[in-house]
């Protein structure tokens, strides 16, 4: 029972002991959660960052053929004198798309370019910088290895293996290596759609003026960019007022085109009453308090077929809370394993204020100082702080246990950008 003594009473911070670990957060939605199955087929150049559907198999070696790694002279390696100089005789040219169409017999070689086969008889390539040339004539030292030079054929592609597997996301090199084996296009996961609005009395669209005490609403905007960078496609219902009525009728047609919702606001304490009670008449949803800061509140569940993320609606947390839980929720749904993000350990290079019980995920700058990365948190660090996300370049995660970091203690990031 809650005594007006304990409510007068100042707590240090939001921190309850029953708030759930994040990893048990994650853990909960990726289980329950199923990629969709419908798949389009697409030529390749439309393929990039596309989820393959299904495995794709190489219907030929890569390469066909045996062929020189260097520009040189084929020859036959038990030609060669074990202690001295071997003089040989060039017999002719195998240039990249143009073969030899003889055979080297003892004490003759074959002048080769780079990617030409190797002809028949020959099973070592010397490379021209290491060869006398003169008169039809080839003059080569000792300390040559039978096989050097040559790659074989299917060395990167054997026939019959599986060359890309499904759930995989197409990449440039894929892209690349679809065209080496001759596949014009593939079957990829359809782009799923995701529905988004904003909840709040006091929000108002950009474009126009804003009154007393209201705020421009830029969730929708981070939420559109999060969402285009994972292929998705967004079904933009715009703001809803604070009232049941609106609320309903919005998550009904949000949910009823979509694979999934994610909305803002309205899941904090108070708030939440009033999602809870719209959402027991429209699906099934769990208020999830999570020992995390920032997004500790956050609702989870179904409208229909549709995946309902109830996302707070502190700017800060609604891109956290993405990144952290709906990132690996949508990957799911598109058919790609959720891997961990890469973390690695660095210097922080300044103290940070962290009270153990929850995970944190402060923002910070990564930067090169000498020939060691180091990082430094943005500054203020309030949920409300979106210009502390927007400066930032990495995520430093403090785990649930952590309290206060020390200048000059390790800490682990999480970069934004890898290579595009
Ligand atoms: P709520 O979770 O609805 O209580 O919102 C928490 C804080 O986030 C409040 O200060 C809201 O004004 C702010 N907020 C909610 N939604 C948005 C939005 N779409 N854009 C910017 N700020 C928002
Ligand atoms: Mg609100």
């Amino acid at each position: 029972m809650t005594t007006s003594h304990d409510i007068l009473r100042i707590r240090p911070d939001d921190y309850d002991p029953d708030d759930m670990p994040v990893e048990r957060a994650r853990a909960f939605i990726l289980d329950r959660l199923k990629p969709i199955d419908r798949t389009e087929r697409l030529p390749i150049l439309q393929a990039l960052d596309r989820v393959l559907a299904a495995d794709v198999t190489s219907p030929m070696n890569v390469p066909g053929h045996d062929n020189s790694a260097m520009d040189g002279y084929a020859l036959r390696h038990a030609d060669l004198a074990a202690g001295g100089a071997t003089t040989l005789e060039v017999i002719g040219t195998a240039f990249a798309g143009k073969p030899y169409a003889g055979r080297l017999g003892p004490g003759q070689c074959l002048r080769i370019m780079t990617g030409a086969p190797i002809p028949a008889g020959a099973d070592c390539v010397v490379m021209q910088e290491n060869v006398l040339a003169q008169d039809g004539r080839a003059t080569i030292g000792p300390g040559h290895r039978s096989g050097q030079n040559i790659r074989r054929a299917g060395e990167d592609l054997a026939q019959g293996g599986i060359a890309l597997a499904a759930g995989r996301l197409l990449r440039p090199a894929d892209l690349g290596l679809l065209a080496s084996l001759g596949i014009g296009q593939v079957d990829v996961c359809r782009r799923l759609r995701v529905a988004i609005f904003s909840t709040g009395d006091e929000l108002v669209p950009v474009g126009q003026t804003l009154g007393d005490g209201q705020i421009h609403d830029s969730n929708r905007y981070s939420l559109h960019g999060l969402l285009a960078r994972l292929g998705c496609e967004v079904v933009d219902l715009g703001l809803v007022r604070d009232d049941p009525a609106t609320l309903e009728a919005a998550l009904r047609e949000a949910a009823a085109g979509a694979d999934a919702v994610i909305t803002s606001g309205g899941v904090s304490v108070g708030e939440a009453d009033f999602t809870r009670e719209v959402m027991a008449r429209l699906g099934t949803v769990l208020f999830w308090k999570i020992a995390m800061k920032p997004g500790r509140p956050l609702a989870y569940g179904e409208i229909g077929s549709a995946q309902f993320f109830g996302l707070p609606g502190n700017p800060v947390s609604v891109m956290v809370t993405f990144y952290q839980f709906v990132r690996d929720a949508l990957l799911r749904m598109q058919g790609r394993a959720p891997e961990p993000l890469p973390t690695f350990a660095v210097r922080c290079t300044a103290p940070l204020k962290k009270a153990p019980g929850r995970t944190e995920f402060q923002r910070g700058m990564l930067r090169l100082e000498g020939d060691e990365w180091v990082v430094a948190p943005t500054g203020e660090q309030g949920s409300g702080i979106l210009s502390s996300m927007s400066r930032a370049n990495c995520f430093i995660v403090l785990e649930q246990a952590r309290g206060r970091v020390e200048a000059g203690e390790t800490v682990r990031v999480q970069p934004f950008e890898g290579l595009v």
